[in-house]
């Protein structure tokens, strides 16, 4: 079969490789299923890898598989697993508890202490960009059929319902708390998805990004959903708080580090803040309003949080936000899938569109592997 794969840590290695078709009898207990891919979502963490800035290859390979955002349908089961059968359709989750910390032995991995850690298509797995995989029954999330068109959005997803839930589990410090409104910095597509989370729960959102408003899709997107969109171009998060008040709930996931100082001094008394973005430069900021930001931190009892991958719980948290959007916004989700590559081959036009983003206008690149 073939599979898009890199030499990791070697710039622009990406290539396609011919492999042999893996086995349900690869995974020993009987919990084996063999998924036809339907299709695989390309992110930044795909081009990160393809840059050689991190990556791992399997043991006993030169090189690794890409893809982790997921989706396909059910070919074969082994004798052990009831809950799936050939024709379903299903997400793999992306991070195995093959680590030797006490979270990876409880199924916690995505809090693992480890320093390595093993992720389909990331790190010392392969990954999904290929015509087939095998995989545990016990990291399969049944898809219903009626989101199987956007269902490729729940692993980003995924990681944006963990900030959410740990958000919640962190809130349960205050007997009543009713967050009312929300800010999300960055509207890529996981803020895109997050606004979209955050309005599913009732918030009132409010995303913020570097773009003029004037003619951009992602800003038209959120509006469509009820949300609002401000250009940080014209004004700050911090003055925008004179607009909207302070938030209950602000989500960071803009990959610019300095504007976390902005959030800390927007969100309201007892309010969260939630970091997801992975910033892995070394930009430095000065001019932090420290003694303001410690104060209001211990006399409103505010909170941040770093949170980073995610777990089978918040996958089918996922899926009922997922359900719950296309009930009430048919056919928004799909906008987000701007950019479709028909067929594993064509990986040259997929890295193009990740690589000059803003050029195309990109929101979701994903490749169709096999027709739904
Ligand atoms: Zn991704």
């Amino acid at each position: 079969m073939k599979a898009i794969a890199v030499i990791p840590k070697q710039k622009n290695s990406v290539h396609l490789v011919e492999m042999d078709k893996p086995k349900l009898d690869e995974i020993k207990d009987g919990r084996g299923v063999l998924v036809e891919v339907l299709r695989v979502g390309a992110c930044g963490t795909d081009r990160e890898i393809n840059n050689g800035e991190y990556g791992v290859a399997p043991e006993g390979f030169e090189f690794l598989v890409l893809g982790h955002e997921n989706f396909g349908r059910v070919a074969e089961v082994g004798a052990n697993v009831k809950e799936l059968k050939a024709g379903d359709f299903v997400v793999a989750t992306v991070r195995r508890p093959f680590g030797h910390s006490i979270y990876d032995t409880i199924g916690q991995q995505d809090f693992t202490t480890d320093a390595e850690y093993w992720e389909r298509g990331i790190s010392r797995l392969h990954g999904y960009m290929a015509e087939c995989y095998v995989e545990s029954a016990d990291f399969l999330i049944k898809i219903p059929p009626a989101i199987a068109e956007i269902a490729v959005l729940l692993e980003p997803l995924s990681i944006i319902e963990k900030g959410l839930k740990q958000a919640e589990d962190i809130q349960k410090r205050l007997d009543i708390w009713q967050p009312k409104t929300a800010a999300v910095l960055g509207i890529g597509s996981v803020g895109i998805l997050t606004a979209m989370a955050l309005r599913m729960r009732g918030y009132e959102v409010h995303g913020f990004g570097r773009d003029a408003r004037n003619g951009y899709f992602n800003a038209e997107l959120l509006e469509e959903i009820g949300a609002t969109y401000d250009s940080t171009a014209e004004s700050s998060v911090v003055d925008s708080v004179a607009k909207y008040g302070q938030y209950d709930l602000i989500f960071e996931c803009t990959g610019f580090s300095p504007i976390i100082f902005d959030a800390m001094q927007s969100l309201n008394e007892n309010g969260i803040l939630i970091l997801a973005s992975v910033t892995g430069g070394e930009r430095k900021t000065d001019a932090v309003p420290s003694d303001k930001i410690n104060q209001m931190f211990v006399l409103g009892n505010r909170a941040m949080v770093g949170t980073v991958n995610a777990n089978r719980e918040h996958f089918e948290m996922g899926v009922k936000d997922l359900a719950l959007c296309e009930a009430m916004f048919a056919g928004w989700l799909g906008k987000m899938m701007t950019h479709k590559i028909v067929g594993l081959e064509n990986f040259a036009e997929a890295f193009d569109v990740l690589n000059n983003a803003g050029k195309y206008k990109a929101i979701k690149a994903y490749f169709e592997v096999n027709k739904i």
